[in-house]
């Protein structure tokens, strides 16, 4: 495919985990994608963009030699390619929140695990070498790690490994594989990332604007814009309860002397018990509504 001078280009997931994640992303930032599921490349019909659908892998390659000026990828992909090739040209932006896993050390549930120590000498599977051998220079223990590029839970039963590291987020395919998770290594999340290459300047403005979008989805995700009614004496008390919540507005109600309405944008979740302790403070006709884009 022919690199557009003027357009940026975006790699993320083709399937997997973290397809749809991004394109819910890029989507959320008002970019509209032409093309069907099947195509590799997509232009954006209402922003200067291009997105290269790659398998995750790639995608820390494509950022680092600038083929791509950002990326979706899982913060343990990025970490082991980050191991693998020394300092890449790639900057996180920004966790995203989702794709949450870790990985983990695991061992045979009939092994009677003692600790890492255990570990001394065995050969543990995994996808991940670098970051495990980095782990396993912290504990300072020598093992051997095999490469494997998939069903790694496979590994005790086949007699390649007898200890695994693999991703985890519910447990569930480890006990399917009589396997139980023993140590934390890694804990990742999927992050946007962006080149450190130098950037073309009309690309360049490209970038900023589509980040200042990313950043008004990402910020706007817990937001939520409070309404609330409450005598002037509750004021400190609510103020200080709302949570990450800017200066308020505080509008005094007409033919309540004495009474006003404070409006708020919280930046983060606000939950039952929160509303609860406003109503304690003195708060009501509590309202809180979604944000649905926001922009500083
Ligand atoms: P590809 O074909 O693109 O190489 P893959 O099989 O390597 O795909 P996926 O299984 O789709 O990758 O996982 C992509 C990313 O999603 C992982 O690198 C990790 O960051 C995250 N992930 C993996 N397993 C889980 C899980 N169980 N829960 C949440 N996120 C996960
Ligand atoms: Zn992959």
């Amino acid at each position: 495919m022919l690199i557009d001078a003027d357009r940026l280009h975006i790699a993320i997931q083709k399937n997997g985990r973290l397809a749809d994640i991004s394109r819910e992303l890029l989507k959320d930032a008002g970019l509209r994608l032409q093309n069907g599921r099947n195509a590799l490349t997509a232009r954006v019909e209402n922003f200067a963009a291009d997105i290269m659908f790659v398998r995750d892998d790639d995608i820390p390659t494509f950022v680092a030699d600038g083929v791509c000026e950002f990326g979706i990828v899982g913060g343990n992909v990025l970490e082991e390619f980050r191991l693998s090739s020394g300092e890449p040209d790639i900057e996180v932006v920004a966790p995203l929140g989702v794709a949450r896993c870790s990985l983990k050390l695991a061992a045979p549930e009939t092994v009677d695990w003692s600790g890492p120590a255990m570990l001394e000498g065995q050969r543990i599977a995994t996808s991940y070498p670098k970051i495990v051998d980095g782990w396993l220079a912290g504990q300072g223990i020598r093992a051997s790690v095999v490469k494997m590029n998939g069903a790694v839970e496979l590994a005790p039963r086949l007699k390649i490994a007898p200890f695994i590291c693999d991703l985890v987020s519910t447990g569930a395919t480890l006990e399917a594989n009589g396997l139980r998770a023993v140590a934390d290594v890694f804990d990742s999340e999927a992050v946007l990332i962006r080149t450190t290459r130098p950037v073309p300047a009309q690309r360049q403005a490209l970038g900023e604007s589509l980040l200042s979008r990313i950043d008004g989805v990402l910020t706007t995700k817990d937001a939520k814009y409070i309404l609330l009614n409450a005598p002037s004496e509750a004021l400190p008390a609510i103020t200080r309860i709302l949570p990450g919540a800017d200066a308020p507005t505080i509008i005094p109600l007409h033919g309540r002397p004495g009474h006003f309405a404070v409006h708020a944008v919280a930046r983060e979740s606000v939950f039952w018990e929160t509303l609860e302790k406003l109503k304690e403070a003195g708060a009501s006709a509590i309202l809180v509504l979604p944000i649905e884009k926001m922009m500083p």
